[in-house]
């Protein structure tokens, strides 16, 4: 089985892969979702085709938004590296642990999308005032909506209807971030 999206393989020896960031868990027999970048059924294909977006024929400014949506799932990434060595309770530690897996791969996503070849330099950014697991899983929520409204703004102003199904379907992943923060 095939992810349309992010183009990874899933099979016995991976399904079950940052299975912290998912309210319900695929099995080897009902797989739900992509345990990489977390796009659901729908997007998972038995006979190996993925979503193709061709780099050059992008416009420059879908290019521009490709490239802050490498930057924010990067630094969302980021965010969550830190929330799970910060976190108190262990549940929640493997649930942040996991999101940064699959936020990072978001960007790798995008990365492939717009033929960048360097992982961008971020500025670090402290979160030593979030001294609590609510805190940090407010702070998460607000980031999930916050990559929520960039794909649903950006979906519209981007020249590639494959890359407009790639950024709703990201959107979806995100929806069911903010349901497992809020719990
Ligand atoms: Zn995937």
């Amino acid at each position: 089985m095939k992810c349309t999206i992010c183009g990874m393989d899933i099979n016995e020896k991976n399904y079950n892969f940052n299975e912290g960031a998912f309210a319900n868990k695929n099995s080897i027999d009902n797989i739900m979702y992509c345990p990489f970048c977390g796009v659901n059924k729908e997007y998972l294909s038995e006979n190996s085709e993925i979503i193709e977006v061709k780099a050059n024929l992008l416009d420059e400014k879908t290019l521009q938004i490709l490239d802050h949506a490498v930057k924010l799932e990067l630094f969302n990434g980021d965010f969550y590296r830190t929330a799970a060595s910060k976190a108190k309770d262990n549940e929640i530690k493997k649930m942040f642990e996991a999101l940064s897996v699959i936020e990072t791969f978001h960007s790798k996503v995008h990365q492939r999308l717009g033929g960048f070849t360097k992982v961008p330099e971020l500025n670090k950014v402290s979160y030593d005032k979030y001294n609590s697991d609510s805190a940090l899983l407010k702070l998460a929520k607000q980031k999930e909506e916050h990559a929520i409204s960039y794909y649903e703004k950006y979906k519209n102003e981007v020249n590639d209807n494959n890359l407009v199904a790639i950024f709703e379907a990201l959107s979806i992943v995100e929806r069911e971030h903010i349901i497992l923060v809020e719990e």
